[in-house]
């Protein structure tokens, strides 16, 4: 599956293999060298996906990454971070990130974690609004409803709420939504699923964050029962 992929990076050679590498799966990359400049290129015209380093002159990749959210895009974003630099994928994934890749990578990664990224963009379609006690939700519009409230969330948050719908009254675990995610099993040594629930149920507010249970040990359910309207 090819697409087109705004590479925003300022250190020339990595930018250069990142294009090339990306190009050599097909895709058609254009590129921006600061955030700026970056911010623009995503603001003017569509693309399937943006792999976005957090590094950069001018404005910084969470800046960008902010600010595009803001105006309301749900473009697929690839965070490039440091490996060391845990507290930045935290940020990034709380900033709108659909995922990170830390520095060096190998070239097959980047481009597995791209294509991963336009095959849930393209597996979104359409359906008929689902409904779990105060919520409700329209796949493929990314619109949800507390109580006929309308929530904005972040596209992480409203697959991490389908998945928990899609199988509601039943226990997911970390790996569950992990791979439901981002298609790879749930790393103990981050905090990113549990970072990505706490958001959620702060979003859904007193109408519904309750209906997410924690379930000790093991991962997290969305409750079946009728939430009290109000
Ligand atoms: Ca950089």
């Amino acid at each position: 599956m090819a697409g087109r992929i705004l590479v925003v990076e300022d250190t020339p050679e990595l930018r250069a293999m990142i294009c090339s590498v990306l190009a050599r799966d097909g895709h058609s990359v254009e590129t921006a060298a600061d955030g700026v400049t970056g911010l623009a290129r995503a603001s003017s015209r569509e693309f399937d996906a943006l792999v976005l380093d957090i590094g950069l002159p001018g404005i910084d990749g969470l800046e960008l990454l902010e600010q595009l959210r803001a105006h309301g895009s749900r473009v697929p974003i690839l965070l490039l971070t440091s490996r060391s630099a845990v507290a930045d994928r935290v940020a990034g994934l709380d900033a709108g990130a659909d995922d990170y890749l830390a520095k060096p990578f190998a070239p097959q990664e980047l481009n597995a974690r791209v294509r991963a990224l336009l095959r849930r963009r393209a597996l979104e379609r359409p359906r008929a609004e689902m409904i779990c006690g105060p919520l409700r939700v329209e796949p493929g519009t990314l619109r949800v409803w507390i109580n006929d409230e309308e929530k904005r969330l972040t596209r992480r948050e409203y697959e991490l709420l389908l998945l928990l719908m899609r199988r509601a009254g039943e226990v997911l675990s970390r790996d569950d939504l992990s791979v439901g995610l981002w298609g790879r099993p749930h790393d103990p040594s981050s905090n990113t699923i549990d970072v990505h629930v706490r958001n959620l149920r702060q979003k859904l507010g007193r109408g519904a964050r309750g209906s997410i249970k924690t379930v000790r040990g093991v991962g997290y359910k969305l409750a079946v029962t009728t939430g009290a309207r109000g």
